[in-house]
């Protein structure tokens, strides 16, 4: 089944088809750097974690960004109540959001730009935005006219009830978001000069501009937390598509949030679970397969007994695995049914529960086998092939303990020169391969899964 992702511009699930052959593009918005991110913030990066890993098992090749928002006015506050500088706490909760997200086994993405980096790039934009009549100056702040760009509200229809940042300000529509925000007091020397005065770039021309920068403004997948799409996502690509012909992204993913009693975990209502310490409790692995066992698209929320089943699960996945013993996936190069309804429901919008279900029961079926004795090589292949599979998504067992195989490197060898001869149809070459294996101890035998090998009693 070819890959499909639920997209927020047409609410559908629509086949994903990149812009560029095998190669795709993805942005993440990351984390505000005043605080370590807690289990919420880590549900939406394991997310986009999720989505690089599906894309990389349909052969693509990612370039991924996750941002580092370190201009905002929460972290000025922080500096302010600590009476240190920006970099001091900036630094700090970048560590450690890289910290956990290694432990967390999120691979590493290719830029981690920094919004305090591209500052230069971001006044150069908002200058563009003013020159094509679509921004406009008031008091030293800087706001993009919604008016002026016909497009506006390519994720919610516009009325009075919307969301309003920066109501305090003088602005002449409500709506108009903020480009540059002139100094204020509480600003301290967080400041940077600019045409307009001194001030700071809004949270929204930060996303755009690294984009715009990194990426040349065209995105495949652009990704977030459901709470970003309005007003973030729409106002970071109104300014961006107001001056270039393409669009900011194909597609926009959106991860539910992680709540608890019903509402969601948040910094700013304290009710958030310290991932360090969830970490230190419970190990990463089951941490990472509680973010993962549920839907992205689905609402969740967190308790003990569901990090309880997590601990659970991942016992019986290694109980399993101590029976497989390492073997040379190359024998057999097809995979499965088993396999390819796992594939099948990772490539459907990533329905990772249902993923969880088809290896699971699979894990059940071999487990019967294992019990009743009747477990052969063949099935050891397909368990070990199913265990590499699952864990270049879930990431959460630990392959090298698997027992090592017993089948010398001369047999494996000749098993996969003999299954290339079988795929170039060349029989007699494939009879001689098995002759041979034959003299060494060794019994082939051909199936719809492949060879099976047997060692003779
Ligand atoms: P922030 O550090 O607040 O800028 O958030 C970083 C990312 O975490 C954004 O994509 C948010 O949408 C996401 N996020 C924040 N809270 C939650 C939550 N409770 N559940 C899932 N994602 C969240
Ligand atoms: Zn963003």
């Amino acid at each position: 089944m070819s890959l499909k992702l639920y997209n927020s511009l047409t609410s559908k699930k629509e086949i994903f088809k990149s812009i560029s052959g095998k190669k795709v593009k993805t942005y993440g918005c990351g984390p505000t750097v005043y605080n370590s991110p807690h289990l919420g913030n880590f549900r939406t990066f394991v997310f986009y974690d999720l989505l690089n890993r599906v894309l990389k098992m349909n052969g693509y090749k990612t370039e991924t960004a996750v941002n580092i928002t370190d201009i905002d006015d929460k972290i000025i506050d922080k500096v302010n109540e600590q009476k240190t500088t920006l970099k001091e706490v900036t630094s700090k909760y970048e560590l450690s959001f890289m910290e956990l997200s290694s432990s967390l086994k999120i691979l590493p993405n290719n830029y981690n730009p920094r919004a305090t980096d591209y500052v230069n790039q971001m006044i150069e934009f908002i200058q563009t935005l003013i020159d094509n009549d679509l921004a406009y100056e008031m008091d030293g702040n800087i706001f993009f006219s919604i008016e002026k760009y016909p497009h506006y509200g390519k994720f919610v229809k516009i009325n009075d009830d919307l969301e309003i940042e920066d109501i305090d300000l003088s602005k002449k529509n409500r709506s108009d978001f903020t480009l540059w925000k002139a100094r204020k007091e509480k600003d301290g020397e967080i400041f940077w000069k600019s045409q307009w005065g001194e001030g700071r770039p809004g949270w929204h021309t930060e996303c755009a501009v690294m984009i715009k920068t990194l990426f040349n403004g065209q995105l495949d997948i652009h990704c977030g937390g459901i709470d970003l799409k309005f007003p973030h996502h729409e106002n970071e690509s109104a300014q961006i598509e107001a001056i270039q012909k393409h669009n900011l992204s194909n597609y926009w993913l959106h991860a539910e949030h992680l709540n608890v009693d019903n509402e969601k975990m948040s910094k700013s209502l304290g009710n958030f679970v310290d991932v360090k310490k969830l970490i230190k409790e419970n190990g990463s692995n089951i941490v990472r397969l509680f973010l993962l066992s549920a839907h992205y698209r689905t609402k969740v929320s967190f308790n003990q007994k569901k990090i309880d089943d997590c601990k659970k699960m991942i016992n019986k996945i290694n109980r399993f695995a101590s029976n497989i013993i390492k073997s040379d996936e190359k024998i057999n190069l097809k995979f499965s049914e088993d396999h390819n309804k796992f594939i099948d429901a990772l490539n459907d919008d990533l329905n990772t529960p249902e993923a969880l279900g088809v290896f699971f029961s699979f894990v059940t079926k071999m487990n019967k086998k294992i019990a009743e004795n009747s477990f052969n090589d063949s099935d050891n292949i397909k368990s070990f092939i199913f265990l590499k599979l699952f864990n270049s998504i879930f990431d959460i067992i630990d392959l090298d303990n698997l027992q090592e195989n017993e089948i010398p490197k001369e047999v494996q060898d000749l098993l996969v020169s003999r299954q290339e001869a079988r795929d170039n149809k060349d029989w007699k070459l494939s009879d001689n391969l098995r002759d041979k294996l034959s003299e060494m101890g060794w019994i082939v035998e051909d199936s719809v899964d492949g060879q099976n090998l047997l060692k003779k009693k």
